[in-house]
């Protein structure tokens, strides 16, 4: 009999994964789907990305790197960050990983002991308790749905122990889009430099906030405080690479160097062809973001009043991200059921892909992803309604 090893009986599968796999199911049956679980956006690599790729195979960029990544994309991000924040990192400060995934798991693998506490603004994105499981470590959330979805660095005080040894932010927030202000961010950054923490920021939605919002960096914290901060980018969601693989980091050297340790002796490099295109990317024209950008605006503008219009659904407008959020408590209230079962009766009855709000750490919500055409939108807040209606 298989026995898994006990650092793994705290983790659970991934959900957004399972539906993602339930989806897949109804197709295979012959079933039209909607899926609007993936966080994934619905547009192709923009194609001078794919050129690069394709020129890259041709060219021989087929063989290892160095486990970090090759030091022009390390450059790339480096000028990249420096045009976004206007700070320089050195080269040994940044490594490039498989997504930023990997690059969050390595961070966390690299700084967590077994008994410290991570403290987690909820609804969060579903990998990070998990990761902190696999470490040993204890997730400690601070509900913000009550908040308005904001979190002051006030908030994360009250839950600070002598245990405490990581914040993670992820801004703008998968799953709710919501975006935290950078006045917040400095003074959540401020405490863990008073309290001797280590602050993860998580900013693969960092292109995708709408205006007149704006941006914004933990890179562009000031020095003194940035030492402590790790910044976690991704091409992903900004260039619609999430096949692609890659995502990076920007820590201190020394955090770094563990992280280079672990991802030597599991994955090694990164795709050498994708980091190649990588450069491309974040050094090409960067057109394809923003119309991305106002494509996905155009789509949360539609949505996010279309659900609200729904009875017993309240939503508000995700600064953000691409992910509508609506409150279905109401619903959920009169019907007596949970949201894990309204997702569920929407997948079987209408063959709508959301996901629940419960798998983030906040029951009673929907997370909905417009990385999706206007018409299967529509179609499936169609489809919400008439659930609704039936569950009367
Ligand atoms: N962080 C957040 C908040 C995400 O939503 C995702 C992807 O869904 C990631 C990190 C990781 O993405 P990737 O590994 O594709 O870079």
């Amino acid at each position: 009999v298989f026995r898994r090893a006990l650092r793994l009986d705290h983790m659970q599968s991934s959900s957004t994964m399972a539906a993602t796999a339930a989806a897949a199911r109804l197709r295979a049956q012959g079933h039209t789907v909607i899926d609007l679980g993936a966080g994934e956006p619905d547009f192709d690599t923009p194609e001078n990305i794919r050129r690069a790729a394709i020129q890259a195979l041709e060219t021989g960029k087929t063989r290892y790197t160095p486990a970090s990544g090759i030091a022009e994309l390390k450059q790339a991000i480096v000028d990249y960050m420096a045009r976004e924040t206007g700070t320089t990192y050195p080269a040994s400060a940044v490594i490039v990983s498989a997504g930023g995934k990997q690059t969050l798991f390595n961070a966390l693998v690299s700084v967590v002991n077994p008994g410290d506490e991570v403290v987690i603004p909820a609804p969060y994105w579903v990998t990070f308790p998990e990761i902190v499981a696999f470490c040993g470590g204890v997730s400690v959330f601070i509900p913000t749905h009550e908040h308005d979805f904001r979190l002051t660095a006030a908030m994360v005080e009250r839950v600070l122990t002598p245990r405490t040894k990581v914040v993670i932010l992820n801004s703008p927030s998968n799953p709710s889009g919501a975006v935290i202000a950078p006045e917040d961010i400095h003074q959540i950054a401020e405490l863990c430099a008073a309290r001797d923490l280590w602050l993860i920021s998580d900013e693969c939605y960092y292109r995708f906030v709408y205006p007149p919002g704006r941006p914004f960096s933990a890179a562009a914290l000031p020095a003194a405080l940035r030492e402590r901060v790790l910044v976690s980018g991704s091409l992903s969601k900004t260039y619609a690479m999430t096949g692609w693989r890659i995502g990076y980091a920007l820590a201190h050297p020394d955090w770094v160097a563990e992280m280079t340790k672990v991802q030597s002796h599991s994955t090694s490099n990164p795709t050498t062809f994708a980091q190649w295109a990588a450069i491309e990317a974040l050094r090409g024209s960067q057109d394809s973001v923003a119309a991305m950008l106002a494509e996905y605006r155009t789509r949360r503008d539609w949505i996010v009043p279309a659900l609200a219009a729904l009875p017993g659904v309240r939503c508000r407008m995700p600064e953000g991200a691409f992910y509508a959020f609506p409150d279905i408590s109401a619903v959920l209230e009169k019907t007596g059921l949970r949201d894990v079962d309204f997702a569920q009766r929407l997948l079987e009855e209408a063959h709508v892909v959301v996901t629940a709000g419960s798998a983030f750490g906040a029951g009673g919500y929907l997370r909905i992803s417009y990385a999706n055409s206007l018409d299967n939108l529509q179609r499936g807040v169609e489809n919400i309604r008439a659930l609704i209606e039936r569950l009367g």
